[in-house]
């Protein structure tokens, strides 16, 4: 089979020819009908810092996808040949602490598709029984099931927190921006309002549901004087950092209101220094991290949101290739003109016309 792997400790990716992965008892086997690039697989790409720490090449990458079982391990119960799939890309330990207190997406013994084990740039992938979530063929096609589980990151940030009625910031319009966006406005924000440096991201930011713009790259005023001007000065209730830019962290904290709520999501690389007198305490901010996604709540709640269409992501999908294209969909990701890129192997349409 076709897949996408670090062949070695160096930048880049290499598509090539592999055996078909072998199922332990409790996994299944899923030829991919459709895979997603995530920013984790540029990282991977460029074998930055991160990467090159945690990964242990050879290994395929790609952890978000559908696709059809077409072999089941001998003590799979609940997952059948034929099903429409996707998976938690999270394979966690289900006997921890924190597995056990429905914070499994926090497992310190957590394994990630693509990242620890074989992921879904492949004709085929293996995954546990316990990661498949099942999809609906005819409301859910390939391209839409397989950002489910980035979409699901975009839920957590929102969740636990009642947008009905708020005003919002999104700090940071790339695809789990976007989605928050989307979300946000699916659930009775209302007025969001979103910045970003790149202009591309913001037609789609207004796709998506916002209602006002900011570049601070082609702009005099920076972004918490433009949320000023927005707001009378008062700021807003509830501002998602998705960037994880020292800048962008500031912004958020300036820009939320008294008594206002805070999500970061964005992950800085190091160390941000910040005024907690006056950014936090003295204006009473909430102030949540958020990471991953709650298993699986969030994917019950992503399905009904684009399930219903509440929030619609065909405008995200900026492409969709073949797994052999991966450098060009790389390279057109990091130019900025593309919001979410799907990888569309082949070897599941000789199964769809079989015997
Ligand atoms: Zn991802
Ligand atoms: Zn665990």
């Amino acid at each position: 089979m076709l897949a996408v792997r670090k062949t070695g400790k160096e930048k880049g990716l290499k598509v090539e020819d592999v055996p078909i992965p072998n199922i332990n008892d409790n996994e299944v086997l899923i030829a991919v009908e459709a895979a997603s690039i995530c920013g984790t697989d540029l990282h991977i790409w460029d074998w930055d810092e991160w990467s090159s720490e945690r990964l242990n090449p050879p290994l395929t990458i790609g952890h978000e996808f559908a696709g059809t079982v077409v072999e089941t391990g001998k003590s799979v119960t609940n997952v059948s040949i034929g099903d429409y799939v996707s998976a938690e890309s999270h394979v966690t330990c289900g006997t921890c602490h924190q597995c056990r207190t429905n914070q499994a997406h926090l497992c310190p013994n957590t394994d990630v598709l693509g990242v620890d084990r074989d992921g879904a740039f492949a004709d085929y992938i293996s995954v546990p029984e316990k990661v498949i979530w099942q999809n609906d063929r005819i409301k859910l096609a390939p391209e839409i099931a397989a950002l489910q589980e980035p979409f699901g990151n975009a839920v957590f940030a929102t969740s636990e927190i009642d947008l009905t009625g708020k005003n919002i910031l999104v700090l940071g319009c790339g695809p789990v921006g976007l989605f928050t966006i989307g979300i946000t406005k699916a659930s009775g924000a209302a007025r969001i309002l979103a910045s970003d440096i790149n202009q591309y991201r913001l037609t789609l930011a207004k796709e998506m549901g916002a209602d006002n713009v900011f570049n601070p790259k082609t702009n005099t005023m920076d972004t918490t004087q433009w949320v000023s001007e927005m707001t009378d000065n008062l700021g807003l209730d509830i501002v998602f950092e998705m960037t994880g830019a020292q800048n962008a962290v500031k912004t958020a904290l300036g820009s939320a209101k008294n008594g206002g709520h805070v999500t970061l999501f964005g992950i800085p690389t190091s160390p941000i220094e910040i005024d907690i007198s006056n950014d936090i305490i003295f204006k009473n901010l909430n102030i949540v991290g958020k990471y991953g996604r709650r298993i699986f709540e969030t994917w019950y709640m992503t399905r009904n949101l684009l399930e219903t269409r509440a929030v619609d992501l065909q405008p995200l999908i900026s492409a969709s290739m073949s797994l052999e294209q991966i450098e060009d969909a790389i390279n057109m990701l990091k130019e900025g003109n593309a919001a979410k890129i799907l990888l569309r192997p082949t070897a599941h349409q000789s199964i769809d016309s079989g015997p």
